[in-house]
Protein backbone atom coordinates (compact mmCIF):
# COMPACT_ATOMS: atom_id res chain seq x y z
CA UNK A 1 0.00 0.00 0.00
CA UNK A 2 1.48 3.12 -0.97
CA UNK A 3 2.62 5.53 2.04
CA UNK A 4 4.23 8.44 0.32
CA UNK A 5 1.70 11.27 -0.88
CA UNK A 6 2.44 14.66 -2.15
CA UNK A 7 0.38 17.54 -2.35
CA UNK A 8 0.59 20.25 -4.37
CA UNK A 9 -0.42 24.21 -4.18
CA UNK A 10 -0.97 27.06 -6.89
CA UNK A 11 2.31 28.14 -6.04
CA UNK A 12 4.24 25.15 -6.45
CA UNK A 13 4.84 23.72 -3.07
CA UNK A 14 5.51 20.48 -2.20
CA UNK A 15 4.76 18.83 0.98
CA UNK A 16 5.56 15.18 1.00
CA UNK A 17 3.57 12.72 3.60
CA UNK A 18 4.06 9.93 5.13
CA UNK A 19 0.56 8.15 6.45
CA UNK A 20 0.65 6.56 9.50
CA UNK A 21 0.80 2.93 10.53
CA UNK A 22 -2.85 2.29 11.08
CA UNK A 23 -4.11 5.20 8.73
CA UNK A 24 -7.36 6.66 8.39
CA UNK A 25 -8.19 8.28 4.71
CA UNK A 26 -6.45 11.63 4.43
CA UNK A 27 -7.94 14.30 2.62
CA UNK A 28 -7.77 15.50 -0.86
CA UNK A 29 -6.99 18.87 0.14
CA UNK A 30 -4.98 20.26 3.14
CA UNK A 31 -3.34 23.83 3.91
CA UNK A 32 0.10 24.50 2.24
CA UNK A 33 2.89 24.89 5.41
CA UNK A 34 4.47 27.19 3.46
CA UNK A 35 1.96 29.80 2.10
CA UNK A 36 -1.49 28.84 3.69
CA UNK A 37 -3.23 28.61 -0.04
CA UNK A 38 -5.15 25.14 -0.36
CA UNK A 39 -2.97 22.31 -1.42
CA UNK A 40 -4.11 19.26 -3.68
CA UNK A 41 -3.35 15.38 -3.13
CA UNK A 42 -1.75 13.90 -5.47
CA UNK A 43 -3.65 10.32 -4.36
CA UNK A 44 -0.63 8.81 -3.79
CA UNK A 45 0.58 8.67 -7.51
CA UNK A 46 4.58 9.88 -6.90
CA UNK A 47 7.66 7.97 -6.21
CA UNK A 48 7.02 6.06 -3.06
CA UNK A 49 10.77 6.75 -2.49
CA UNK A 50 10.65 10.55 -1.76
CA UNK A 51 11.93 11.30 1.59
CA UNK A 52 8.79 13.41 3.20
CA UNK A 53 8.79 16.32 5.11
CA UNK A 54 5.58 15.69 6.88
CA UNK A 55 3.78 12.77 8.33
CA UNK A 56 0.27 12.43 9.56
CA UNK A 57 -0.25 10.94 13.27
CA UNK A 58 -3.40 11.12 15.62
CA UNK A 59 -3.26 12.84 18.05
CA UNK A 60 -3.19 12.08 21.24
CA UNK A 61 -3.24 15.30 23.39
CA UNK A 62 -4.25 18.66 23.16
CA UNK A 63 -0.78 20.06 23.29
CA UNK A 64 0.34 17.14 20.54
CA UNK A 65 -2.73 18.43 18.62
CA UNK A 66 -1.46 22.47 19.05
CA UNK A 67 2.49 22.05 18.33
CA UNK A 68 1.46 20.08 14.81
CA UNK A 69 -1.53 23.04 14.07
CA UNK A 70 0.06 26.05 15.21
CA UNK A 71 2.57 26.56 13.03
CA UNK A 72 0.03 25.60 10.23
CA UNK A 73 -3.10 27.72 10.63
CA UNK A 74 -2.03 29.94 13.59
CA UNK A 75 -3.13 29.80 16.61
CA UNK A 76 -6.63 29.81 16.35
CA UNK A 77 -8.03 27.14 18.41
CA UNK A 78 -9.39 26.74 21.96
CA UNK A 79 -8.01 24.27 24.02
CA UNK A 80 -11.83 23.51 23.88
CA UNK A 81 -12.08 23.02 20.50
CA UNK A 82 -8.72 20.95 20.51
CA UNK A 83 -10.31 18.66 22.88
CA UNK A 84 -13.29 18.37 20.47
CA UNK A 85 -11.32 17.66 17.58
CA UNK A 86 -9.52 14.22 19.67
CA UNK A 87 -11.75 11.98 18.64
CA UNK A 88 -8.44 9.45 18.62
CA UNK A 89 -9.08 8.72 14.90
CA UNK A 90 -9.04 11.70 13.14
CA UNK A 91 -5.01 12.62 11.28
CA UNK A 92 -3.52 15.93 11.49
CA UNK A 93 0.09 16.18 9.44
CA UNK A 94 3.54 17.38 11.18
CA UNK A 95 6.64 18.41 10.27
CA UNK A 96 8.89 16.45 10.58
CA UNK A 97 11.94 17.07 13.12
ZN1 LIG B 1 2.25 26.87 -1.05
Amino acid sequence: MSKINVYKCSKGHETITIDTPNRDVTPFQITCPECKDDAISSGYTVPQDLKPTYEWFIPKTIAEYKEACVPIYGDVFTDKEYDGMLDGKSTMYRKIK
